[in-house]
């Protein structure tokens, strides 16, 4: 309104304080009709919207302060082109040299890791094999053995764990840390990280990047400045000069059609985001336009995912030909139960429940299942259990049987102890000796008299032990 208009308003009788409810009053000056006007346009008090998303939280620098006034202490840690490290760190010729692991030049696929010597050619993680070659031609291709990997990622996890609990692993080679919890036990955040990076590097011989921030989106940036081999921390209220010139694709999300679109609007750095409102990016991105605009200033409230409890773990199979020999159908069950166990302890958690599933030749399935007060996860205490289970189906039905299975659910992470009984670790402590054996010499290389009565029946493999019908068993 201009300074004309106002003026002439102020000179208008004053109209009468319009009712919350109700219609209008209607008196005939002017100033009734337009408070009548606006009443008839004006929604509600409640369905009034809220102010638009720029207003709640304008495109302002500094970043808000009252974010980072409960600061956590998040640490991001990244094992350095892990595959192509380990292979370089199993075959020492390899050292400095340019790294291919995913496969040979000629075969079909992508390359899954690559060394920073191959990395100075262009080469990338993603690339296909022949492409790296072209690039690289004087690269040592190597095919890559994942559980070799998988042994050494364990080994990088079980460190991280004893730092925290709050441990949330993105990747095989990948965690976010949140400290904050343990900020009792550790006098300084960084040297506990530092120190963490020392011991991982002592323990595996591995190169690994650590970046420390006050979110999960700050630390992983952090990282990225880091690499390789390096430790970076943001310093508290450093946050705005650090996001300012780093280019939008090391934001995570930013892929390159979303780069395209930022390019046309001049955006090259996170700097550059700031000047976007809201708005606009939600526009554009939708939901992802979001998450840019808090990205971009360092805001991310997502916690730590500490690794969830899968709902239940089972393994069964077909076999070759209906079986009705008790014998051989422990034994069945015996090596289902090892395969089993070994799942639980992977993923580290035991069951309350434990299930036994046969199914007789006429297809008819038959389940039996135990609830224990406490949980377990040895070989020997399901065995019993799917066993006692087990035997009573099995005399019940007079048909040969087509397939056994055993389920373990109700998982949990910890195992309660009894109260009024006698504990002890020997179980606990000959399944993690059993998986050291396997983790070197394969699974087929420790087996029980019983599991080896399959010998009749199966192929093996030392690696994998029993080649059974069902193709998932013998992975
Ligand atoms: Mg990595």
């Amino acid at each position: 309104m201009n300074a004309r208009s106002g003026a002439a308003v102020s000179r208008l009788p004053r109209a009468a304080p319009a009712p919350a409810f109700g219609p209008a009053r209607f008196d005939g000056t002017p100033a009734a009709a337009r408070a009548a006007a606006e009443r008839a346009v004006r929604p509600a008090p409640f369905l009034r919207l809220p102010p638009p998303a720029d207003e709640a939280h304008p495109p302002l620098r500094p970043l808000p302060a009252a974010f980072f006034a409960s600061r956590r202490f998040i640490v991001h840690v990244d094992i350095d082109a892990f595959f192509a490290s380990v292979e370089v760190l199993l075959n020492p010729a390899l050292r400095g040299q340019p790294v291919v692991v995913g496969g040979l030049p000629h075969e079909r696929g992508v390359a899954s890791t690559c060394s920073y010597e191959a990395r100075r050619y262009g080469v990338h993680s993603g690339m296909a094999l022949r492409t790296a070659f072209k690039l690289c031609p004087q690269a040592v291709f190597v095919r890559g053995n994942y559980r070799l990997y998988q042994s050494f990622s364990e080994r990088f996890f079980r460190i991280l764990r004893q730092a925290t609990p709050d441990v949330e692993e993105t990747s095989i080679d990948e965690a976010y840390l949140d400290l904050t919890r343990c900020c009792h036990l550790y006098p300084s955040f960084s040297r506990t990280a530092r120190d963490l990076q020392a011991r991982i590097e002592g323990a595996t011989g591995l190169k690994v990047s650590v970046g420390v921030g006050p979110t999960k989106v700050l630390a992983k940036l952090a990282t990225g400045r880091a690499k390789p081999a390096g430790y970076f921390e943001i310093p508290p209220g450093g946050e705005e000069e650090f996001l300012r010139g780093l280019p939008i694709d090391s934001l995570p999300g930013i892929g390159p059609k979303t780069q395209v679109l930022l390019r046309m609007l001049a955006v090259r750095t996170i700097g550059d985001l700031w000047g976007l409102p809201r708005g606009s990016l939600h526009s554009i991105f939708g939901l992802g336009g979001d998450d840019i605009y808090l990205h971009s200033r360092g805001v991310d409230i997502r916690p730590i995912v500490t690794a969830t409890v899968p709902k239940s773990v089972s393994r069964e199979t077909t076999f070759l030909e209906d079986l009705w020999e008790e014998r051989l159908l422990l034994a069945h069950l015996a090596y289902l139960c090892d395969r089993l166990t070994l799942a639980l302890r992977q993923n580290r958690c035991y069951a309350h429940v434990i299930e036994v599933k046969a199914r007789t030749s006429d297809f008819r399935t038959e389940v039996r299942r135990r609830l224990l007060l406490t949980p377990c996860r040895e070989m020997g205490d399901v065995f019993r259990i799917a066993e006692e289970l087990f035997l009573p189906l099995l005399r019940g039905t007079r048909l040969a049987l087509r397939l056994v299975g055993v389920k373990a659910s109700d998982l949990v992470r910890g195992k309660t102890l009894p109260l009024f009984e006698r504990v002890s670790d020997k179980g606990e402590r000959l399944g993690a000796a059993l998986d050291e054996v396997r983790d070197k010499y394969g699974f087929g290389s420790v087996l029980t008299v019983r599991e080896k009565m399959l010998d009749e029946i199966y192929p093996s493999d030392p690696d994998r032990g029993f080649i059974l019908k069902t193709a998932s068993l013998t992975r």
